[in-house]
């Protein structure tokens, strides 16, 4: 996929004619989707039908590209922004944030041999300002003397950084900011409240926006959820000023409300949670106590309250009323 706001770019790119060179730099400001045109880019370049101007989405080369296994594809990442070493958390050495002289190396050697189907091998470099020296200087060979049919596409947050010798290889694509109201509109597809402010203070970047977004939406979440974990104690008041203050959205509220009574009645008759894994601690005392009667009556309350959340109402007397109502339901668990 390819962001909106890019269309304009991808056609004149196109039009162009993108293997007219053979490393293209993709520039611009974090969080406008670069990488989601570079991967375009990509699996258009590999796509083994030649009348679309995306990628068709249908052939086998575009079904491996999508799956993450085409043999003619690289992606080189920093290796603390690789998937794999994520899951992998246990490795005793941390990450580098780095693109390491050996990525490069194996890299060289990848496109050095010949493609597996006709359409050439496609990498892409993600950030470019991310290749330390001695893997710029190892990168750089390959981009002099590029084997037929290797294309490179570098990322960069930050081109002017790169070493000059890179950046007169490539042809520099610079990818603006969106339009204002184009990033604004997008942003309000996506569900996303006070979408202005929130731009405003991502300097326009509309995936930058979501990202803080959702981030300050994961510690109200959290915060919240610390609160249930303790109904004795919960200030039911303070936690709906709180809340009515970060101008959480009432149908949100309802939503954590419900899964977390969810996961609770889950933990009693299955042992099992759903939608809060990372809180099965908390969860587990609670559920050991539960009045299931009581419980579900709260649940109801939730979805009614959910089901009115549309209407204009006194947010913070609806968080009010369904604080007290779940430190009712709960009363006889969370002893400790
Ligand atoms: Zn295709």
């Amino acid at each position: 996929m390819r962001y909106p706001w890019h269309d304009h770019d991808w056609q004149t790119l196109r039009a162009q004619g993108e293997r007219q060179h053979h490393a293209l730099l993709l520039t611009g400001e974090p969080g406008i989707g670069k990488l989601a045109f570079a991967r375009q880019l990509a699996q258009s370049l590999l796509c083994e039908s030649t009348t679309a101007d995306k990628p068709c989405g249908q052939c086998d080369a575009c079904r491996w590209f999508v799956a993450g296994n085409h043999p003619d594809f690289r992606e080189l990442l920093p290796a603390a922004d690789s998937e794999e070493v994520e899951e992998d958390s246990k490795a005793k050495k941390k990450p580098s944030a780095w693109i390491t002289i050996d990525q490069v190396r194996e890299l060289n050697d990848f496109v050095h041999l010949s493609a597996h189907r006709g359409g050439g091998r496609v990498t892409i470099v993600q950030p470019a300002e991310a290749l330390n020296t001695q893997a710029a200087n190892a990168l750089l060979k390959t981009l002099e003397e590029p084997p037929p049919g290797a294309m490179f596409i570098l990322v960069s947050h930050q081109w002017r950084r790169l070493l000059p010798t890179i950046r007169s290889r490539c042809r520099r694509v610079p990818l603006p900011l969106p339009a204002r109201e184009v990033a604004l509109a997008w942003l309000e597809q996506q569900g996303l409240d006070d979408a202005a402010s929130h731009l405003a203070e991502s300097g326009g970047a509309p995936l930058a926006a979501l990202e803080r977004a959702d981030a300050s939406i994961l510690a109200v979440r959290r915060a919240l959820l610390a609160d249930l974990a303790q109904p004795r104690q919960l200030d039911a008041l303070a936690v709906a000023e709180r809340l009515d203050k970060q101008k959480t959205e009432v149908a949100r509220v309802c939503d954590w409300l419900a899964r977390w009574v969810y996961d609770l009645a889950c933990l009693g008759l299955a042992q099992s949670v759903r939608y809060y894994p990372d809180e099965a601690s908390r969860l587990a005392p609670l559920a050991q106590a539960l009045d299931p009667v009581r419980l579900m009556r709260f649940h109801d309350q939730v979805i009614a309250a959910k089901r009115l959340a549309s209407h204009p109402l006194n947010a913070r007397l609806v968080f009010e009323q369904l604080l007290f109502a779940y430190q009712q339901a709960m009363r006889a668990a969370g002893k400790g």
